[in-house]
């Protein structure tokens, strides 16, 4: 049986929330996602319960901590069919997983004139990191362009994936787009040539089952709080040896093995990459989404999503809106990011909200993209297990109330 998204909102008591007399229309999970009950309750269970810090106490709770702590870490491997739970970093999310691999391995190994590739549709954390390596490292920034329906533009790929590249950096869904680059192909070409790839998982492991195995990339980030997680949940999957190479990121308690005036060494990978507190109960709460995910089953989710997608976009167009992003939703997410007659996304947004509808209006950290397709922002729909087709007509409803409200 598929998802049944109604059955699903039970689980999430935001959901009871009644916004200026409307129900909630919760249409921004690209931005983040909300919460279901497990989560909550794994959370503040660790509070109430085993509070200590890990890795550190002999004591009762402390061994607690530290068993709940590495446990979600183990969670997170087997999900992402990582090859042991050695080879997750427990992070904030995508961006501190993106700066940590841009400084710990970009900075070490980058050089002048080595080339690292990323894609116009980026978001700026997969951007402004490596800006910032190759500005220390002399190394120069290429980009992979865009076509006109949103999906990367290949025809080139010879001349910008070369033996200069060290690095290709890419997402695998676009936050702005929706539109999901071919990961596989792209791996193999840049191996070819030997650079490692980092996939963005930002967007694509919160909707789609990911095997990093199987897809052999060397670097993937993913961010707990856009998959039912807490927020300053998520992690970075990388490949042992990578990890092994690398220098640390931040420095601190718990990730060195001596300490002297002069200098230090450090622990072996993940802890190397693990300074100081952790977020403890953040990471228990996102071991707790990622068994809710599962339970439901992400290829149930997939569907779920692509059927809404398509149920968005197909009403949208027929209202004369202009999608930003492919409309086929067979290599696509359900971030829906389009324009409506000449009304400001911002406009748009407010009036929205009031009738309890959630999107988001702006430039979506992607301006690159923006640039690419000539407009200053969009307004962004996206979708999520919990989201219905009521709430896809809420939107359209919305849109011609605002329509009749600004005019032509
Ligand atoms: N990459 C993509 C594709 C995103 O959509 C986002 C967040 O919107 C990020 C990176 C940054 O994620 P975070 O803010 O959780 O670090």
């Amino acid at each position: 049986m598929g998802l049944d998204p109604v059955a699903v909102r039970e689980d999430f008591p935001i959901f009871q929330r009644v916004i200026d007399g409307h129900r909630l229309v919760y249409l921004d999970s690209a931005a983040t996602s909300h919460k279901p009950n497990v989560v909550l309750e794994a959370e503040a269970d660790f509070y109430r319960m085993h509070n200590a810090n890990a890795h550190r106490a002999i004591y009762t709770l402390g061994e607690e901590a530290t068993e709940l702590f590495e446990g979600a870490r183990a969670t997170l491997a087997l999900f992402l069919g990582a090859p042991s739970p050695a080879t997750i970093v427990s992070t904030r999310g995508t961006t501190e997983s993106i700066n940590l691999v841009a400084h710990g391995w970009g900075r070490k190994f980058l050089k002048p004139g080595d080339q690292v590739l990323l894609t116009e549709m980026e978001h700026h954390s997969n951007i402004v990191p490596w800006q910032l390596a190759a500005a220390a490292t002399g190394a120069e920034l290429r980009y992979i362009p865009l076509t006109d329906d949103g999906h990367l533009d290949l025809t080139d790929i010879e001349q910008l994936l070369t033996e200069r590249t060290k690095v290709l950096a890419v997402t695998g869904m676009s936050n702005v787009l929706g539109s999901m680059p071919p990961l596989r192909l792209l791996i193999d070409a840049a191996h070819a040539v030997g650079a490692v790839v980092l996939v963005d998982g930002a967007q694509l492991v919160p909707h789609h089952a990911v095997d990093v195995a199987a897809l052999d990339c060397d670097f993937l980030t993913f961010s707990g709080h856009k998959m039912l997680g807490p927020t300053a949940s998520g992690g970075l999957y990388g490949k042992d040896e990578l990890l092994a190479s690398m220098d640390p990121f931040l420095g601190g308690g718990e990730m060195i093995m001596e300490v002297t005036r002069e200098g230090s060494t450090y622990k072996e990978p993940p802890f190397r990459f693990e300074a100081g507190t952790m977020n403890i109960a953040q990471q228990i709460g996102l071991a707790a989404a990622v068994r809710y995910l599962e339970a439901i089953g992400m290829d149930a989710i997939r569907e779920h999503e692509v059927a809404l997608t398509r149920y968005a976009i197909e009403g949208l167009q027929e209202m004369g809106a202009r999608i930003i992003g492919p409309t086929d939703t067979a290599a696509r997410g359900g971030e829906v990011s389009f324009s409506y007659r000449d009304i400001h996304p911002h406009d748009l947004a407010t009036s929205l909200s009031e009738d309890g509808i959630a999107v988001r209006a702006g430039h979506h950290c992607a301006q690159l993209v923006m640039r690419r397709f000539d407009v200053p922002a969009t307004t962004r729909a996206s979708l999520y297990l919990y989201n219905t087709t009521d709430d896809v007509d809420a939107l359209l409803d919305g849109l011609e109330k605002a329509g009749a409200f600004f005019g032509d």
